[in-house]
């Protein structure tokens, strides 16, 4: 029975309500008016229910969904207006003893080789993605209880944030591990993580578990519940998503918003991120091979609807997707991206080497830092290096109360170009330097307080004398 509140995996991501849902959506989407209404209800950015999003997803006239793009523009611009907050993953260990059939990192896959980062190897690693000029990271590890206890994520977390080499320093460091205990998200919260994010992969439990045939992970109600435990530790962001192209998009996609939804309703906070990933080739996996994949024209209408239904939750693409397909989210709802990204144990240092042999995926997009940067500039975004929130306690509901009432974008637009004018400082060939310097000059006139404006005026000329670090 659903259950928004409900502990239970399966009664707040109830089967029955997904597929009444789909039913819904199928023998509604030809009724224009209903369709219409929804989508000059969402220019409220009040969001929208699972149902009515669901609906929107599946209506297939070319007017309506321009119209849907434009009012996912017209949000996406309200909340985050031209700026892309820019991140990298950073891998610590491939080593993993689950089975998921669609990552080579599987623990049956003999043909990728095994690493693990040393705490020294993570240095090298950190300080090359300090040296491209990177704030925020992602860290990556498999599950894998005697290689990478919970100790050796702590141990490596500690070790990122000690390292200041030049001017460079990781400020915020996110983290995708596998689900856990309630001690050991508390451990984490401890140790200062920015957001926990955990995929979903797919919410269709019987998928899921033919999906996830050994290991932990195939315990699909321990991995469904795991974003409650850890808000239930005191980790105040988490990040959620599906691996689109594992089930049936329209399926997930219901899924992914149930489970927003019911942490909602649960702990009065939705999730901080939602990432669209696409399933692409790896190692021993071929996406021939999977039934569902997504085609752009579908992923660009999810990605759209996401944005309609969760306005104040942050989007997030990497280099899963190409240039190309990247390009196509972005004005419509994606506010974060990965640059520069190796999927690799030790890629950072040693790509030659390591990216052929221990690489999660296949990266599509495979621009340093300093070209997507510059591409952002070109297409008139403000690439953002911004980890203020976290680092100032504005997480959770706190985050969100300043979001919705349209107070962040006085933090947001000055840190983004005091950020950028770092980035510019230290890390820019001279071409983006240029681009840079006229976009903050253009963008300055737009940090809506006057008072913040004229601070942040001040701290780019601190900036330009070699003073780092200022934010709102
Ligand atoms: Fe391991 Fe995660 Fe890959 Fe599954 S998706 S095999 S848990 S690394
Ligand atoms: Fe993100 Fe906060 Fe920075 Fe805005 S001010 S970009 S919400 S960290």
């Amino acid at each position: 029975m659903y259950n928004v509140k409900s502990k239970v995996a399966e009664e707040f991501i109830d089967d029955a309500e997904i597929l009444s849902t789909i039913e819904y959506a199928q023998a509604n989407k030809n009724n224009r008016q209903l369709i219409e209404s929804l989508i000059e209800r969402a220019r409220n950015c009040k969001g929208l229910t699972h149902r009515e999003a669901a609906l929107l997803l599946e209506c297939e006239d070319p007017g309506l969904i321009e119209k849907m793009f434009e009012v996912a523009k017209e949000i996406k611009q309200k909340f985050y207006g031209n700026r892309i907050v820019m991140f990298a993953p950073l891998y610590l260990s491939n080593y993993c003893v689950n089975g998921c059939v669609y990552c080579p990192y599987h623990a049956k896959n003999k043909t990728i080789a095994r690493r693990k980062l040393t705490q020294e190897e993570i240095r090298q690693e950190v300080i090359a993605l300090q040296d491209m000029g990177h704030k925020r990271l992602a860290l990556e590890a498999g599950e894998h209880p005697a290689m990478n206890p919970i100790e050796y994520i702590l141990e490596s977390i500690k070790t990122i944030y000690s390292i200041k080499h030049k001017n460079g320093a990781i400020r915020r460091v996110n983290v995708n591990i596998a689900a856990t205990t309630v001690e050991n998200y508390q451990k984490l919260r401890d140790a200062g993580i920015g957001t926990y994010i955990l995929f979903q992969e797919t919410y269709h439990k019987k998928n899921y578990e033919a999906l996830h045939p050994s290991g932990p992970k195939s315990n699909y109600a321990y991995h469904t519940e795991a974003m409650d435990r850890a808000m239930e530790a005191g980790i105040d962001d988490v990040g959620i998503g599906v691996l689109y192209g594992l089930n049936t998009y329209r399926y997930d996609f219901i899924g992914l918003l149930m489970h927003a939804e019911h942490l909602e309703a649960t702990f009065g906070v939705g999730p901080h991120t939602i990432s669209v990933p696409r399933l692409c080739d790896a190692d021993d996996i071929d996406t021939d091979d999977f039934a569902n994949t997504v085609p752009d024209d579908i992923f660009r209408r999810i990605v759209a609807v996401i944005r309609i239904a969760v306005p104040y939750t942050g989007m997030i693409v990497s280099t899963r997707e190409s240039q190309a397909s990247r390009e196509k989210v972005l004005d419509i709802g994606v506010s974060q991206i990965s640059g520069g990204s190796h999927t690799s144990v030790g890629g950072y240092v040693n790509k030659e080497e390591f990216d052929e042999t221990t690489s999660q995926f296949d990266v599509s997009d495979r621009r340093t830092l300093d070209e997507v940067v510059s591409w952002l500039l070109d297409l008139g975004y403000i690439p953002s290096f911004c980890t203020a929130c976290y680092r100032a306690g504005r997480t959770g509901d706190r985050f969100m109360s300043l979001v919705k009432l349209g107070q962040i974008a006085n933090c947001c637009q000055p840190n983004a170009l005091m950020t950028l004018k770092e980035y510019l400082e230290d890390y820019a060939s001279p071409e983006t330097r240029l681009k840079g310097e006229r976009m903050i000059e253009a963008e300055m006139q737009r940090v809506p307080n006057e008072k913040v404006r004229c601070i942040a005026v001040e701290n780019l000329e601190r900036i330009a004398k070699g003073e780092r670090d200022f934010r709102f």
